[in-house]
């Protein structure tokens, strides 16, 4: 069998494409959506996170802010700033990059943003929202993976999905969104046993570990949805490469269909980011959600 490629490239286009078709929605009605990003130290792959989060904002007709702080800032000043956001009426999505300097304590940062503006979806209410069913801000990644999911398959009921990886980025916030679109959720992690076997019972297999080409062909099922979120940076043949947590090639061989890396989940998180921030603008306009995909 030879799978089909889930393109996240023209997948998160469409996505953006919706989010600024929102947005100009707004502009009509005098609502310009807005997205502050707050940096601590300078880590060069945040900034390369960061410098993309803001043309990208820009580009789909946002007000972006970026707010660079040095690594020694202390973890009160940090806190002001959030505070002072959060009291901004232009702002409606506020994402303090992580990892956070080692100094800070990154858990009381998130939760002192305000919930509504927590385009993330790290804040601890919206983990017990997203828990337990209800509305909440949903975290980009795993909701890029489930646009897509539902994009490539309709209706995900009652379809074995397992989870590999519990992280709270990324795992959890995943196994619970497929829980809620009643599939049977498996997540699994570095003590399940028989790891091979739980991932051969997938018909959504979902990759979340951080270790290059850890899934093989042989551990899919023939026909399953492949979703690869790793970004492993790996040097091979001379040269550096980024490659998921699934052997592409052999996977390729027996998946029904698979996301590439790159080119794969990484475009959609961005997308998500930026429909995040379009929902909390409308939520706190009184407006209804925006239509992500069509
Ligand atoms: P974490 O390191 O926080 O979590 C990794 C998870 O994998 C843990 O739950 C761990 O288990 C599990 N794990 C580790 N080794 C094994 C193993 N041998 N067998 C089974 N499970 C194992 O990573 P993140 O969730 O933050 O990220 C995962 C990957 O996704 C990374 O490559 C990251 O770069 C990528 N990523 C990509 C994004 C994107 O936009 N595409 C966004 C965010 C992350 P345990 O809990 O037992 O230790």
């Amino acid at each position: 069998m030879t799978s089909t490629l889930i393109d996240g490239k023209s997948f998160s286009s469409g996505v953006r494409g919706r989010v600024a078709s929102g947005v100009a929605g707004l502009a009509a009605r005098g609502i310009v959506p807005g997205l502050a990003v707050v940096l601590v130290g300078e880590d060069p792959a945040s900034e390369v996170y960061v410098r993309n989060k803001g043309i990208q904002t820009r580009e789909a007709g946002m007000a972006s802010w970026e707010h660079k702080l040095p690594a020694e800032t202390g973890q009160a000043e940090l806190l002001a700033l959030v505070g002072k956001l959060n009291a901004d009426p232009a702002v409606h999505g506020i994402l303090v990059q992580l990892p956070l300097p080692a100094h800070m304590d990154a858990e009381a940062v998130i939760n002192a943003i305000d919930p509504a503006k927590d385009v993330d979806g790290f804040h601890i209410l919206n983990v017990g929202l997203l828990g337990t069913g209800q509305k909440s801000m949903v975290p980009c990644t795993p909701l890029g993976c489930l646009l897509m999911l539902r994009d490539r398959l309709g209706d995900l009921s009652g379809l074995n999905a397992v989870v590999v990886g519990r992280s709270n980025i990324v795992g959890k916030p995943m196994a619970q969104l497929l829980l809620g679109e009643s599939c049977t959720v498996t997540i699994a992690h570095s003590r399940t046993k028989n790891l091979a076997e739980v991932c051969r019972s997938a018909d959504i297999l979902v990759a979340a570990v951080g270790r290059p080409r850890m899934i093989p062909g042989d551990w899919v099922k023939p026909g399953a949805t492949v979703i690869d979120v790793g970004i492993n940076r790996i040097e091979e043949d001379g040269r550096t490469r980024l490659v998921g947590d699934v052997d592409f090639d052999s996977a390729a061989r027996v998946a029904g269909a698979i996301t590439p890396v790159p080119g794969g989940v990484g475009p959609m998180t961005i997308a998500c980011l930026l429909a995040n921030t379009l929902t909390a603008c409308c939520r706190a306009n009184g407006l209804p959600d925006p239509e992500l995909v069509g």
